[in-house]
Formats: structure tokens, C-alpha cells, sequence
């Protein structure tokens, strides 16, 4: 006899299946995932954790890392387990073919070397082996996307929130605060420490003199600025005063091309003066120039420019006395004015040496960097040379964020509605960095075996 009830749930479930089959024929064809739904599928786990690589080991995704915005495999800080082994850190890169590996360079690309799992979705015709340029052969998971939920949220997490958040959520705000005070303290002892061995090899403003260099490198070109500051010490670069900014320019790299034709009116005249400052110093210093490839001048803001930033350390360098008057009277406000007016004709109007110039005046160095150098160069140095700062410092507000501070804070806080209110000032930023980079760097277990939120219960 048929039952009614019965035959309308099983059309039902016929209807749905049907639709599910559609559904995944559209996903399949003609609407490929893109690669980056695929890496963020990837990264929420919808493919599961547990896989059987193309040569049939058994890999288990132990830490699905973080996403890797620069150069570089789609994840960094993961980590996989073959057929039960130890957890190996390193990165995972998630393209749609196999081939893709070759096709987008990575083979022969330095930045894939840490590279532990190769996913894809495609497998080609001949038979493909993924290696990285020293020729080591990685594992390949190929996985499917007709087998994904149908479900896909477009809102790319940033990280996962780890095991802390709960535990965190339900913490006082003062004992959060003063966990986070705990790290930034150990935080600055370690940079002051490091400070100390620094100026016993070279010297206080040596030393002071590269720190700022390095901070208006900002992250990109810190490394360039740093060996610019090292190669042309402050203390020859005061002793040839008008020749500094050439100086700079010159051992930088960027100023290469002798042909002034490729430079505006207004920037020939520039450049000329440069030019004929630096060609008595070009055969002696030769080797000392930094090579094109050192340089990243792409992806930060124009007004950021390394050509900009070099003018406002050849400025620094030429007015180190009144800077290094301020900072031993413990003036941050005189500092602080100190950087904010330093001047330059050309560079008040120029992004670089090519561009043309621009209508409104800007900043040689602006207030966020001002505030930058103050937070992480300033006052660890004063804290190195034993001057007790904390109470100061620690009332510094928080100006910039960057990928990892964003990175921890989801990891810790989630979402947490408390989250922005710890982190407005410039100590706790770097409390929790330092979280961050002693927990949840060091984790190979998705933080089923990682200490800390444990840790933060017994915290008084
Ligand atoms: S690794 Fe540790 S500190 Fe980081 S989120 Fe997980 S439990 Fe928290």
C-alpha cells in the first residue's frame, strides 16, 4: 500500500538530491571556484583534515596556518603530519591544477622553499611531481569540490580563532591587561638587551642612528636601510655634511642612470646636485652599493616611498645634535616636533625622483611614523640606557596595526567585543605580538597541547 506521508518525504529527498546534483555540476562546470575560494574552503576546513597524498601517504593537517599576504606559498605557519609523524611546520599552497606549481614559477622561486603541501584540484594527464628549487619533492593532496557543503561564506577570515578565545572571553578585562602588560614588558627588556650588546659593539648613536633608519624602512625595506645606516655611518655621513643626502642616494642605488633626460624639469635640477655630490664619492664606495633587487617599491603608499625616506635620514643625520638634545633631556614632545618639522624643498613636493610633483605639501615623515619611531625605537632605548619609562610608555596610543597584530588578535580574541579596547595602546600591541610569537608560533597542535590558555586561568 502506498503511504502517502512516506512517498511525499521520499520525493522530497529525490527533489533535494536532484538539486544537489545541479548544484554541483554548476560548481564543477562551467563555475570553477576560483582559487580564492578555493584556498578560503580550504582554509575553514570544508575539505576535512585528513588526507591521503597522490602517492599514498596519509596526511593530516595539523595547523592550518595563517593566511600569507606577501610573496609566497597561499599559507605560511602550518602544519602537517605524514603517516603520523612528528608535526613539520612550513607553508601550503593551494592552486586549481597540479601544473600551476611550474606554470606560476614557484619551482625555481626561493619564496616556495618552505612549501610542506601542494593542493590542488586537477590532476594532469602526465604524471607531475611538485619540487621546490633545491629540488626537494613535496606532498600533493588533490582534493575535490564536488564533495564541499554547499554553503560558502564570501567573508575570508583572516586566521582562525584558537583555543584561547573562550577561556579569554570570560577573563576580567584588568587580568587580560595585565597579562598583556606581563608580555610587553618582557618585550621591551629583550629589546633593550639586545640594544645594550648593539651599542657596546658600535657606539650609542650608531646604533640609534640604524634603529631609525630600520624604522622608516618600515617592514618592506627595513633590511636596505639598515645596511645603508651601516655601510654609511652617521659618523661619516656628519663628517661630509652636504654631501649626506648623495651620499645616501648614491650607495642606495638610485642614482644609477647618468641620463638626466629621464627626470622631469622641476626634478633635473635635483638629481644634478646629487649627481655632482656623488661622483667624487662613486669609485671609492662602489661595492658598497646596494643592488637594485635589495629594494621593494611596490605595495606601499606613494607617500612612503624609500627615495622619501632616505631624504628625512639624510636630514636626521645632518640635525643629529638638537635630535640627541632632546632625547637625553627626555623631551618626547621636543622629539616629536623635532621629526614632525624636519623640511626638504624637493621632497615636500615628490613622492620620488620620477614622479611628477604633487600640487599639496606633505610631511617628510608623518605623525604615524613619528609615533612608530618613538614606540619602537625611542623609548627601548631610553629603557636600554636604564631610564625608567614604562609609566610613559605604556600610555602611548596605538596608531598602526599590521597583518600579525591581526593575526594574534583573532587567534586570541575572536570576537571578542573587547578586543579593540585592549589593543589601543602601543604596549599591549606588543604584548600581544609577543603572545602571538612565543604560543602560537611555536603550536604544532591547533592548540589542543598548547599551554596558554591554561596558563592565563592562574594568572594573578
Ligand atoms: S596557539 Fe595557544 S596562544 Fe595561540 S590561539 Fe592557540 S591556544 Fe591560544
Amino acid at each position: 500500500m502506498n503511504n502517502p506521508q512516506f512517498s511525499i518525504n521520499n520525493r522530497y529527498a529525490e527533489m533535494r538530491a536532484a538539486a544537489r546534483i545541479r548544484e554541483r555540476a554548476l560548481f564543477v562546470s562551467p563555475r570553477v571556484p576560483s582559487e580564492l575560494e578555493l584556498q578560503a574552503r580550504w582554509f575553514a576546513g570544508d575539505f576535512g583534515r585528513a588526507f591521503v597524498s597522490t602517492n599514498g601517504d596519509k596526511i593530516d593537517i595539523v595547523q592550518f596556518g595563517t593566511w600569507n599576504r606577501e610573496a609566497g606559498p597561499d599559507f605560511s605557519d602550518a602544519a602537517i603530519s605524514i603517516n603520523g609523524s612528528d608535526p613539520i611546520r612550513g607553508s601550503i599552497e593551494i592552486d586549481l591544477l597540479d601544473r600551476s606549481w611550474e606554470s606560476h614559477g614557484h619551482a625555481a622561486n626561493p619564496a616556495f622553499e618552505e612549501t610542506v603541501l601542494h593542493v590542488f584540484i586537477e590532476k594532469s594527464d602526465r604524471e607531475f611531481f611538485t619540487r621546490t628549487k633545491s629540488n626537494r619533492e613535496i606532498p600533493q593532496v588533490q582534493v575535490d569540490p564536488t564533495a564541499l557543503p554547499d554553503a560558502f561564506s564570501a567573508n575570508l577570515p583572516l586566521a582562525r580563532p584558537g583555543r584561547c578565545q573562550a577561556p579569554l572571553k570570560n577573563l576580567p578585562e584588568e587580568r587580560v591587561c595585565s597579562i598583556l602588560d606581563a608580555a610587553a614588558k618582557f618585550r621591551l627588556q629583550r629589546k633593550a638587551a639586545r640594544l645594550r650588546r648593539e651599542i657596546d659593539n658600535h657606539g650609542r648613536d650608531e646604533v640609534l642612528f640604524q634603529e631609525i633608519a630600520a624604522a622608516l624602512g618600515y617592514k618592506e625595506n627595513k633590511l636596505p636601510f639598515t645596511l645603508l645606516a651601516q655601510r654609511l655611518p652617521l659618523k661619516f655621513l656628519r663628517e661630509h655634511s652636504p654631501d649626506a643626502e648623495a651620499l645616501l642616494f648614491g650607495v642606495a642605488g638610485f642614482l644609477q642612470a647618468p641620463d638626466l633626460d629621464i627626470y622631469s624639469k622641476s626634478t633635473r635640477k635635483y638629481v644634478r646636485n646629487l649627481w655632482d655630490r656623488w661622483w667624487p664619492h662613486r669609485d671609492g664606495l662602489q661595492r658598497l652599493i646596494l643592488p637594485a633587487k635589495a629594494w621593494r617599491l611596490s605595495g606601499s603608499r606613494p607617500a612612503n616611498h624609500p627615495q622619501r625616506r632616505i631624504a628625512a635620514l639624510a636630514a636626521l643625520a645632518v640635525n643629529w645634535p638638537p635630535f640627541m638634545r632632546s632625547l637625553n633631556k627626555g623631551d618626547q614632545n621636543g622629539l616629536t616636533n623635532f621629526l614632525l618639522g624636519l623640511e626638504h624643498s624637493f621632497w615636500n613636493f615628490h613622492f620620488t625622483l620620477t614622479a611628477e610633483p604633487s600640487p599639496k605639501e606633505m610631511a617628510l615623515v608623518g605623525e604615524s611614523r613619528v609615533a612608530d619611531i618613538l614606540a619602537n625605537v625611542v623609548y627601548p632605548f631610553e629603557f636600554s640606557s636604564g631610564r625608567d619609562v614604562w609609566s610613559e610608555f605604556s600610555k602611548l596610543p596605538a596608531r598602526l596595526s599590521n597583518r600579525r597584530l591581526a593575526t594574534g588578535a583573532t587567534r586570541l580574541f575572536g570576537d571578542d567585543p573587547r578586543c579593540a579596547q585592549f589593543l589601543k595602546t602601543v604596549t599591549h600591541q606588543q604584548g600581544l605580538l609577543q603572545i602571538y610569537e612565543d604560543f602560537c608560533l611555536q603550536d604544532n597542535s591547533d592548540c589542543a597541547q598548547c599551554p596558554f590558555p591554561e596558563q592565563m586561568q592562574k594568572w594573578k
